[in-house]
């Protein structure tokens, strides 16, 4: 496995996604979220930029996941590029900005947004809850890594979140359609609806991360891919695209 990075320049600045006014399905987290996503953004003030590796091996499982359904369910992937795009979006008047991690992998359905985002099925969580409490950064970081509790880590960057997704079309999900979750920060619940814009992506999932005012020096595509490279303990065997804003 190797990391294929490819630099590319757009020139188009693409608009915010407008999602006021649609109607939201309000969910709360399930309470041990909550406590983990405390200790997250507490414990690894100090490791922030872990974010861009989580959620690129996020997108990476995601691929994973499409190719072995699709050894079974032909309809699912036609053989389309399977590929991971990362876009730092500067706003216009220059404050702050976002980031996009795009893949074209498995996707999720609005039950599968909130139940893989919006709580913990794993087993071990508790057993992670009890040690990492009480614990510094670095060991909780270590504990993050080894339990895989990596989407709660794009809170340390950003103050909003939003997921858009759609799973290929199968035998299950006959017409997909694309939903976003959204979750600021701070907030105990969380919301899913479907996506104003329809179904822009085809298949897969884009996640936005509306940066926090003081971490803005991540939307530097230098930055970004320096951090790509410096983490390539995590390979991705999908090819990776970096676009910068010119
Ligand atoms: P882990 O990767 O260890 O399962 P995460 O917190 O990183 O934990 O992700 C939680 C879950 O959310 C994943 O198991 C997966 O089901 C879902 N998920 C996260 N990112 C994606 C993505 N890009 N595409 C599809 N599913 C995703
Ligand atoms: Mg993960």
């Amino acid at each position: 496995l190797c990391l294929s990075l490819t630099i590319l320049s757009t020139h188009a600045s693409e608009v915010e996604p407008e999602f006021a006014g649609v109607p939201k399905v309000k969910h709360d987290y399930q309470s041990d979220v909550a406590r983990l996503r405390k200790i997250v953004i507490n414990s690894l003030y100090s490791h922030k930029e872990i974010f861009i590796r989580e959620l690129v091996s996020n997108a990476n499982d995601a691929l994973e996941k499409l190719r072995l359904t699709a050894l079974t369910d032909k309809e699912a992937w036609n053989g389309d590029p399977l590929n991971i795009t990362i876009k730092a979006l500067k706003n216009e008047d220059g404050k702050g900005g976002r980031i996009t991690i795009t893949d074209t992998g498995i996707g999720m359905s609005p039950a599968e947004l909130t139940a893989n985002l919006g709580t913990l099925a794993k087993s071990g969580t508790s057993e992670f809850l009890a040690k990492a409490e009480g614990q510094d950064g670095k060991a909780t970081g270590n504990l993050i890594g080894a339990f895989g509790l990596g989407f709660y880590s794009s809170f340390l960057v950003a103050d909003r979140v939003t997921v858009a997704s759609i799973p290929p079309k199968s035998a299950k999900v006959p017409e997909p359609a694309q939903h976003v979750f959204s979750s600021s920060a701070d907030d105990a619940s969380f919301e899913v609806f479907p996506d104003p814009r329809g179904n822009t992506l085809g298949r897969g999932t884009e996640i936005t991360l509306y940066l926090k005012e003081d971490e803005t020096e991540y939307l530097d595509t230098d930055k970004i891919r320096d951090l790509i490279n410096k983490h390539s303990s995590f390979s991705s065997s999908f090819p990776v695209y970096l676009f910068t804003q010119r």
